[in-house]
């Protein structure tokens, strides 16, 4: 009986986490999407109060239109929810926004390389890298990129190297 419906969930989270294999698959599941973008702007950022971050940040890479008005002023009170939804969690730092605050906590890439599933949070650095030996060598990436968009907001009209 229990292997009947511990196999039956296993069906359904399978079939759900599935990627689209075809653009018409693509397409169906972009479809599906269409509902919620078409959602009142508040009953969406209400239905967002009640998730948690992670969900949030998956909601928000499901297409350009949900980013768009996720990360707009009106779906900051979602952020700020979501983040208090986890239970002692500290608070967003001031120089992060909540969803900065959320990535830098749930997403599990290293930012130097984009190495899946690296656990270690380096909080001071607001960054999340692989161990050494690597780590250096991703900081080194990190460190080039944030200098290169440092540039680009003060110099918007340079071509760096
Ligand atoms: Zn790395």
């Amino acid at each position: 009986m229990a292997s009947n419906n511990e196999s039956g969930s296993t069906q359904i989270a399978h079939t759900s986490t599935q990627n689209p294999s075809t653009k018409g698959e693509l397409c169906r599941k972009a479809g599906q999407l269409v509902g919620l973008i078409e959602m009142p702007v508040d009953i969406f950022i209400e239905v967002g109060t009640h998730l948690l971050p992670p969900d949030l940040l998956s909601l928000a890479r499901a297409s350009r239109n949900i980013r768009k008005l996720l990360m707009s002023r009106p779906s900051a009170v979602a952020w700020r929810r979501a983040l208090e939804n986890m239970p002692c969690l500290p608070g967003c730092p001031d120089d992060l926004s909540e969803p900065q605050y959320a990535s830098l906590l749930y997403d599990r890439n290293c930012h130097g390389c984009g190495a899946p599933w690296i656990e270690k949070v380096i909080f001071v650095l607001r960054a999340r890298l692989c161990d050494p030996p690597f780590g250096k060598k991703c900081l080194d990436r990190l460190c080039a990129r944030e200098t290169l968009h440092r540039i680009r907001l003060t110099h918007p009209r340079s071509h760096p190297v």
